[in-house]
């Protein structure tokens, strides 16, 4: 899907926006080492991708900056390292800023101090407008953080978004995507929503800012590069991708990792489907009533 909405705002005061972004395992190569016995997510045997629903958000911020001239995008990630590729990313495809918070001690967080930790990075980057996420991330799957966040903020919230239909001095009009159909809705700036999954793709990369960010670094990062990328950092500091840790956004050990986590999960199990498990049927009508009455007998439905 394309983006439709292409109204601009030319005497609209500039938004600043925050997009909320996080590394997650490629699920589609998962391995039997996935998971730690403590049941975490075993990230350094993972590969990683940028989570889907989170570059719908970005597109979306994106969007909105393409329509009002000025607008200012910040993209925030809590994540290992690692997670400076989502930083990266946001640049090729368009943003101004980038932030990591990075800190061991944030390592084993739920959706409670997650949203925690992110608050608290969002606090630190005030004045905003919009803070957007995406619906969901495909690891953990739960769609608790945005919400959580915009709680701890105090903020309004627009959950399912999937196109904003128009931007006044005060107020986002959204158009919100749910089960059996679609709600428009109104908030007041500042404001957080979390976008849906049928909302516009993301734009690609764009070649001249692959270009000008293939050398941005974090500070970890930075400790262990050569000269050559040293030097280009001392040269052009706007290279070097901030990096926040429990410090600097003036966090409360307590509510942060696994300390401020009350989740705990008890067992994971692997579920492997037998091929005898599975059947084929096409569409034809007596496939159909064979399924049903097989779904009535195993007392799947009725
Ligand atoms: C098997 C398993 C079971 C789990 N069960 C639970 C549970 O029952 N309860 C619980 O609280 N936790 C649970 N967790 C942990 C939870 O998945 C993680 O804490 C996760 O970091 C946060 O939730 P989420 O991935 O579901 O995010 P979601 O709430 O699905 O994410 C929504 C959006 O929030 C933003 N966001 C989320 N995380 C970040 C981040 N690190 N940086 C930037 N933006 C971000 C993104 O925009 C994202 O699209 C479980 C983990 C596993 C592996």
């Amino acid at each position: 899907m394309f983006n439709t909405n292409t109204t601009k705002y030319l005497n609209m005061r500039p938004l600043k926006i925050v997009v909320l972004a996080k590394q997650v395992p490629d699920t589609r190569h998962v391995g039997p080492d996935a998971m730690k016995p403590d049941g975490t997510v075993n990230r350094g045997k993972l590969s990683t991708v940028f989570n889907p629903d989170d570059l719908h958000a970005l597109e979306l911020a994106l969007n909105i900056k393409d329509r009002i001239p000025g607008t200012e995008i910040t993209i925030l990630t809590m994540g290992p390292p690692k997670a400076a590729d989502i930083i990266r990313e946001g640049y090729y495809r368009g943003v101004d800023f980038g932030v990591m918070i990075s800190d061991r001690r944030f390592g084993g967080a739920d959706t409670l101090a997650t949203s925690y930790t992110l608050a608290k990075g969002i606090e630190k980057l005030a004045p905003f407008d919009l803070i957007v996420g995406g619906r969901q991330a495909i690891d953990g799957d739960t769609a608790q953080v945005g919400p959580q966040c915009a709680d701890k903020l105090n903020l309004p919230q627009v959950t399912y978004v999937e196109e904003i239909l128009e931007i006044k001095e005060d107020e986002i009009i959204a158009r919100r995507r749910l089960e059996k159909g679609i709600e428009v809705v109104s908030a007041p700036f500042p404001c957080l929503m979390t976008v849906h999954g049928s909302s516009p793709a993301c734009r690609s990369r764009h070649a001249k800012r692959v270009m000008k960010y293939k050398y941005a670094r974090s500070a970890t990062e930075l400790r262990s590069a050569d000269e050559f990328m040293i030097d280009l950092h001392t040269k052009r500091p706007h290279l070097t991708i901030p990096e926040w840790n429990v410090e600097d956004i003036n966090a409360d050990v307590e509510k942060i990792g696994l300390s401020g986590s009350p989740t705990k999960v008890k067992s994971v199990e692997n579920i492997v489907l037998t091929a005898n498990e599975a059947k084929l049927l096409n569409d034809s009508d007596a496939d159909i009533e064979m399924m049903i009455k097989e779904l009535i007998e195993h007392h799947t439905i009725g």
